[in-house]
């Protein structure tokens, strides 16, 4: 029994804790053995924190046992290696930051510990979170656990793998084009990123800072609301962040949907989408109406410049964020003549192809005589991207599409070609620039048995209605989860 317990949801398996039918270090060690199971093969982890996990386990096994613990109490989590985590080995998947012991945790990380959840470790992801397949990881891809000569997603792709494949309960990711929703929907678990600003970013390590956001990876999405009521809220340490009360978003599902608008845009309906893709969104919806919500369709015009505006926008934010990595403040120092040559020779050693290719193009987007026509161009479109939605949300509570135009990718598929890679965002890069919550949320298989997910997006701080959305189709049984091979 006890090594099955690594396949509980979060709401089981806290409800078991609570009723002491089981403790938090079994449940801890089931998931421990299944990451030493699986991870010579599987990749999920760059860092596994067996030690402090199980203190942690112990610990929370004493709360509980003192009561009235929170429902995170003694929950095994894997978390994103974007996340500064006190005393523990914090890489961004990256050579630069390969040895870096973060002093501090991220806002995101001091409130899950403070309702007392178990970090089994530090999550594979694209190098600073950079990419959509984690093949840009400086420890290797994380495979696919439905198909391990196939791509996990990214960037955050172990902390999806990691979920699917019950090495933990729950995972943390960031998403700043489709980072979380893309690895959910080719691993088939339950992905939000919520509306800018709703969570805090402080101490994760920032990429592109106008469109990162810190989300949950779950089984269900009654499991992403619980962990979504923890970590959202006002934070002194960032000005970013919201100061809105949160909802208790566990209690806004409902399981009714009925009289809900559901639009959904013509232009997300492409040429080169795979059609068994099309077909499962499809049968999602006439699903939505069967149990009384509306289908109409909508149009967001401006759609097609998603990808170009955010190109040059995350590019411009990331190639000032990553100054900071110069050999003297942080991590990898190569020790060179003069202080030129050991920034040169440290950023040259430490930084990944794509990393590099992407400060040259942000240095040049951002560069004088250059602003005007790429960057600030591009600020005007995503305002053109963000009024689409606006007026979508008019005549809409939500939206539905498909997550990515394919299901799971091979492995090395794209690498040659990164304007491919790129357009495995098309579906969810808007969202990020118009700062709206987006979730994936599995609704099929292909005929290679690879996982399909489905997207609903909501106008901002409409997380409650989304997750009601998203939690009534999996309630209606319409979807069926299927237990990867691996
Ligand atoms: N794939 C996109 C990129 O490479 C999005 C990544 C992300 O959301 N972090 O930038």
């Amino acid at each position: 029994m006890s090594s099955e317990l690594n396949r509980l949801t979060i709401a089981e398996a806290s409800a078991k804790l609570h009723k002491r039918e089981i403790s938090a270090l079994e449940l801890t060690r089931s998931c421990l053995e299944r990451i030493t199971a699986l991870e010579p093969r599987l990749n999920a982890f760059i860092t596994v924190s067996e030690k402090e996990a199980s203190e942690q386990a112990v610990e929370a096994d004493r709360r509980i046992a003192a009561g009235n613990a929170p429902a995170l109490c003694g929950i095994p989590l894997g978390i994103k290696d974007i996340y500064n985590t006190r005393g523990v080995r914090t890489t961004c998947a990256s050579r630069i930051l390969e040895n870096f012991i973060s002093p501090y945790d991220a806002t995101a990380i001091a409130k899950l510990r403070e309702d007392g959840a178990v970090f089994v470790g530090k999550a594979n992801m694209d190098e600073f979170a950079m990419g959509s397949s984690t093949e840009n990881s400086a420890f290797g891809p994380t495979k696919n656990p439905y198909d391990l000569e196939r791509v996990s997603g990214g960037s955050s792709g172990g902390s999806a793998a990691a979920v699917a494949a019950h090495q933990c309960l729950g995972a943390l990711g960031t998403d700043t084009g489709g980072s979380i929703r893309e690895p959910a929907s080719f691993c088939g678990v339950v992905g939000i990123k919520p509306t800018y600003s709703r969570v805090s970013r402080f101490g994760v390590i920032a990429y592109a800072s106008s469109l990162d956001q810190v989300g949950p990876f779950t089984k269900t999405v009654r499991d992403a609301a619980i962990m979504l009521r923890t970590l959202a809220g006002v934070d002194r340490l960032d000005s970013t962040c919201s100061a809105r009360p949160v909802p208790d978003y566990e209690k806004a599902l409902s399981g009714d949907v009925k009289g809900l608008r559901i639009g959904v845009p013509k232009e997300y309906f492409i040429d080169g989408m795979a059609p068994e893709v099309e077909s499962a969104v499809r049968a999602a919806l006439k699903q939505y109406q069967s149990l009384g919500a509306s289908v109409h369709e909508i149009s967001l015009p401006h759609a097609s410049y998603a990808i170009a505006a955010y190109y040059l926008i995350a590019t411009a934010e990331a190639s000032a964020n990553l100054a900071r990595y110069d050999g003297i403040r942080y991590g990898l120092r190569v020790d060179a003549e003069d202080h030129n040559a050991l920034y040169d020779m440290t950023r040259a050693q430490g930084f990944g192809t794509e990393v590099k290719r992407r400060i040259m193009l942000g240095t040049f987007a951002l560069s004088a005589g250059y602003y005007d026509a790429y960057y600030l161009k591009a600020q005007k479109v995503r305002t053109l991207i963000r009024r689409d939605f606006e007026r979508a949300f008019e005549s809409c509570d939500v939206t539905v599409t498909p997550v990515a135009p394919t299901t799971a990718f091979r492995i090395g598929e794209k690498m040659d070609d990164p304007l491919t890679m790129y357009l495995s965002d098309i579906f969810t890069i808007s969202v990020n620039l118009a700062g709206l919550p987006g979730m994936s949320i599995p609704c099929g298989y292909d005929g290679n048995g690879l996982p399909i997910g489905m997207q609903l997006i909501g106008s901002p701080f409409s997380e409650e209605t989304i997750l009601r959305a998203g939690d009534a189709y999996e309630r209606s049984g319409a979807f069926t989860r299927r237990e990867p091979a691996i």
